[in-house]
């Protein structure tokens, strides 16, 4: 690692002193733009370069964009940009910073995980080092304190991240600290005269616009996707947090670390070991250095990120009580806030991203397709006896490759059973505290809701079938798969519910002595069956006849009361990302578009909450980065 007394005279590591920022002017700010855009065409004799006024006549989201775009592509060898630009990029984030509906938050404010999580406990029970662990829910870039450092989860590149549409905390860190960072990390790097570092291995910078006074950069281990951690990228991980923590403190000036996860997302490490591993890397550190002043706060973007960190304390100290749930704090815009508060009714559009959110208490995880987490504990059984590692693999997934004897499965049961154990298992008749049951009773308004789920969320949740579309098919049919006719379809609930108590607790499945019993098949050919879902050609739309014509008619309603009462309507859309974008994303902007500004729309999603730039600038969409749970909390608090 390269050590900081060969750096710390290269860069600017000094205390931050000023109390208030820079300032700068508008024009100050166009100049500056307008430099960055001379660099970026200059290689190309024939670009027509906007003049700063050209510029100013663009909407200032717009303009915003374009410099963080700039600055993310902008090679830093290049050198450094002149000091009066760099002034006023940094003023401009500054301003923006405080601008920001998102507020500041002050680490002082953040309690310890004790505190926290456990206040009815007396502080002489909880586990020695745990208070000076936090666990706080939110964006990494709003943490303030001139002597925290946040912990940058970059590449071994040091650079930050090159690609300006990536949404990874890599690039948002960049972004809200401005170009210094970058040309800070690439003079250390430079005298290095390495183009990498080793995973692990950290350095140390200024915060700059950041309100965190220094920035840690450390690359984890990166797996391929759905691959155990080795022995090697374990220790790995954990000398990622080592690292930063012995570079932090090598560093004066510096009381806290926040860490967001290393390695977890696009990196591919599994979130459970992976928290693991930074709790008890940062409890050994803070034991073997006793009288260190640190706080470590560990923060957590998402409410799965959070359910891990819960978890991973549970069973490092099982002598615990269980934790109050971590809250967390993200602020909504306001003007999302006042059009949730004066919706007269409410359009749902609802993607993959809620089912997923609608946690289940006895797994901790949601329905997520995608998760090998979930098909873990649902099919110990099934991981190694098939290829099977996700929920979406169940579908359509062909068996033939294994006997039917070998797989204890009636071959008639193949398709059904992995997906009807799901169903019986996941989704209880009863809501839980998790389903969207309390938004409705809470919002109390005319609805009408559009899903791409099959799962039945919405009618578990005492939603109407009457107001609710299924264009992907729904759990609640069974259909033939030849299919022969339109109308072989039937219901399902009578057999899930005579097979549930039969099921394998280990693989889901029905026992082949039951199978004849149990199984359905089509009543009208005798062939096999399969859930009424958008899985094939065989696919029958018949059970959702008029489900279209009703909720078109359902929206009309909505409109024209908007149209001849003046009511508003607002359109959420639930965790509908690019999965089927033409079932629910797509058609929900152009609803929004060809209404003319008689419906809001709130686009909630964790990993696109963009919203096309025309409808946010006529001020009739908004996209917050939140899952659908952490916004339905939070619209509860606001109503
Ligand atoms: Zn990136
Ligand atoms: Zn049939």
């Amino acid at each position: 690692m390269p050590s900081l007394s060969s750096y710390r005279d290269l860069i600017d590591l000094s205390p931050r002193t000023t109390e208030t920022g820079p300032t700068s002017s508008a024009e100050a700010q166009l100049d500056a733009l307008s430099h960055l855009y001379t660099e970026y065409a200059g290689e190309d004799p024939e670009a027509y370069i906007p003049t700063p006024h050209e510029f100013s006549h663009q909407p200032e989201s717009r303009r915003n964009q374009l410099v963080r775009d700039l600055l993310t592509i902008r090679d830093p060898r290049e050198g450094p940009l002149p000091v009066k630009v760099v002034e006023a990029l940094e003023a401009g984030l500054e301003i923006k910073s405080r601008n920001s509906p998102d507020p500041l938050v002050p680490i002082e404010e953040i309690k310890s995980v004790g505190d926290e999580l456990f206040p009815q406990l007396p502080s002489t029970e909880l586990p020695a080092g745990l208070d000076k662990l936090a666990f706080w829910r939110g964006d990494i870039t709003r943490l303030a304190s001139d002597k925290l450092a946040i912990v940058n989860p970059a590449n071994t590149r040091m650079l930050g991240c090159f690609q300006p549409s990536h949404l990874c905390a890599d690039n948002v860190i960049h972004a809200a600290s401005g170009p210094r960072l970058r040309q800070d990390c690439f003079t250390i790097m430079e005298s290095t005269g390495r183009s990498d570092l080793d995973v692990a291995e950290a350095l140390l910078t200024k915060g700059y616009a950041l309100p965190a006074g220094y920035v840690l950069h450390v690359a984890g281990p990166k797996l391929e996707r759905g691959a155990e951690p080795t022995v090697e990228e374990h220790q790995q991980l954990e000398s990622a947090y080592e690292s930063c923590l012995d570079l932090a403190a090598e560093a004066s000036n510096i009381d806290t670390v926040a860490f967001p996860c290393i390695s977890t997302g696009l990196f591919a490490y599994p979130s459970g070991p992976a928290a693991e591993a930074a709790i008890s890397t940062s409890l050994r550190w803070l034991s073997s250095h006793p009288s260190t002043p640190f706080r470590i706060i560990f923060v957590l973007f998402s409410s799965s990120d959070a359910n891990h960190y819960l978890a991973a304390l549970s069973s490092l100290y099982p002598s615990l009580p269980p934790p109050k749930p971590l809250v967390k704090h993200f602020a909504l815009p306001e003007r999302v806030k006042e059009w949730v508060r004066e919706a007269d009714s409410v359009i749902i559009h609802a993607g993959a991203g809620l089912s997923a959110d609608a946690v289940d208490e006895e797994y901790g995880i949601g329905l997520d397709y995608n998760s090998k987490e979930l098909f873990k504990k649902l099919y110990p059984d099934l991981l190694e006896t098939t290829e099977m590692r996700t929920l979406y693999h169940s579908i359509g997934y062909d068996y033939e490759d294994v006997t039917p004897r070998k797989m204890g499965l009636h071959p008639r049961a193949r398709r059904t059973s992995p997906v009807l154990g799901t169903n019986s298992r996941l989704l209880p008749p009863a809501p839980t505290r998790h389903h969207p049951r309390h938004f409705q009773y809470r919002l109390s308004l005319p609805y009408t809701i559009l899903t791409s789920n099959a799962d039945q969320l919405f009618l578990q949740s005492s939603f109407s079938a009457e107001r609710i579309h299924n264009p992907q098919g729904s759990y609640s049919h069974f259909q033939c798969l030849k299919p022969c006719s339109p109308t072989s379809f039937f219901p399902s609930a009578p057999y899930f519910h005579a097979a549930a108590p039969h099921l394998s607790p280990t693989n889901m499945r029905i026992p082949p002595s039951l199978a004849s019993e149990l199984i359905p098949s089509c009543p009208n050919c005798g062939g096999e069956v399969f859930l009424n879902v958008r899985g094939g050609d065989w696919f029958l739309e018949t059970p959702q006849a008029g489900q279209r014509a009703r909720y078109a008619a359902q929206i009309t309603e909505q409109l024209d009361a908007a149209r001849s009462k003046g009511r508003k309507v607002l359109l959420l859309e639930l965790g509908a990302g690019f999965n089927t974008p033409s079932v629910v994303r797509w058609p929900g902007e152009e609803l929004c578009r060809s209404s003319e500004g008689l419906m809001r729309m709130v686009r909630v999603n964790l990993a696109h909450p963009e919203v096309p730039g025309e409808l946010k600038e006529k001020g009739w969409a908004e996209g917050v980065r939140m899952g659908a749970l952490d916004f339905l909390q939070s619209v509860l608090e606001e109503r």
